[in-house]
């Protein structure tokens, strides 16, 4: 599927076979590829490929507070900026933080913040620095989910990860994991994340229009697709760490060969 391109929006959202437009169920998501450890320079940092969106999310952190004026002596900070790169969509888009962007780093912050032990850390700033490389719908999601992991990576202590998707409402059904023509085009968006320590919901916006049934029904499928989505930052999580394990018995082993690789 291609990435958006302006003014062109198809009529209908399904096709004749009853699939979306880009083959899936209403309660499907797109692919999702995750990966840590991916950035050197970071404290922790994680890549996410979740359909068409591309992002990388890099961990700076428990470090001093720039400017020092925003430091806490009673806490630590956590400062979010997600940016979208100028041609991650397919109309060039102006490359200073626009509302949007400052809104969307907003509520990242707001939705991560309740998982850290932000209080062990006076007078110091965690930064996580997200960057959308392609943009195909549900990018607030999709960071969130891999500002979360990046934040595992770096080692520091969480109560839980945060996991994130929309739901959403297209030609009048409820749908999971909106692209970014069924965004566009479609009747209604609710992007959600929950802290999985105490599951509770730390993001829920709203855009269109939905009745209460609907809204329950999205919430329910919501449910179901976070669960996937926890799972598959876990085992991105586990993977880094088999890697790490692997590495560590080839080296003991060539330690016990006197440094010589004898095979
Ligand atoms: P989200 O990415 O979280 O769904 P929006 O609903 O604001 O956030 O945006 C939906 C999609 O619209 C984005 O994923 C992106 O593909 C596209 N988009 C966002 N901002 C722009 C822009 N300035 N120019 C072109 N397309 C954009």
């Amino acid at each position: 599927m291609p990435l958006i391109i302006k003014d062109e929006y198809p009529e209908k959202l399904f096709r004749e076979d009853g699939k979306r437009l880009d083959g899936r169920k209403e309660n499907e998501l797109r692919p999702i590829k995750m990966e840590v450890g991916v950035i050197k320079n970071a404290d922790g940092s994680a890549y996410l490929e979740w359909g068409n969106n591309k992002i990388f999310a890099a961990v700076y952190g428990p470090r001093d507070v720039h400017p020092h004026h925003l430091a806490k002596p009673d806490r630590g900070i956590l400062r979010v900026f997600y940016r979208m790169t100028t041609y991650s969509v397919f109309e060039r888009k102006k490359p200073a933080p626009g509302r949007r962007e400052k809104e969307i780093s907003m509520v990242i912050a707001d939705c991560l913040r309740p998982v850290l032990f932000l209080e062990l850390y006076p007078s110091t700033s965690f930064e996580v620095f997200i960057e959308v490389m392609d943009a195909d719908g549900g990018t607030r999601c999709a960071s969130t989910t891999v500002a979360a992991l990046a934040l595992a990576d770096a080692g520091i202590p969480m109560r839980s990860l945060v996991s994130s998707v929309a739901i959403g409402k297209i030609d009048g059904k409820i749908i999971v994991d909106l692209s970014g023509i069924e965004d566009k085009a479609g009747e209604a968006d609710l992007p959600c994340a929950i802290t999985w320590f105490n599951e509770e919901i730390s993001l829920l916006q709203f855009d269109g229009d939905m009745n209460l049934k609907e809204m329950n029904e999205s919430l329910d499928l919501a449910k179901d697709a976070l669960k996937l989505i926890h799972e598959k930052q876990n085992e991105a999580l586990k993977c880094k760490y088999i890697e790490i394990q692997k590495e560590e018995e080839k080296n003991s082993q060539e330690n016990d060969n006197g440094g010589v690789d004898l095979k």
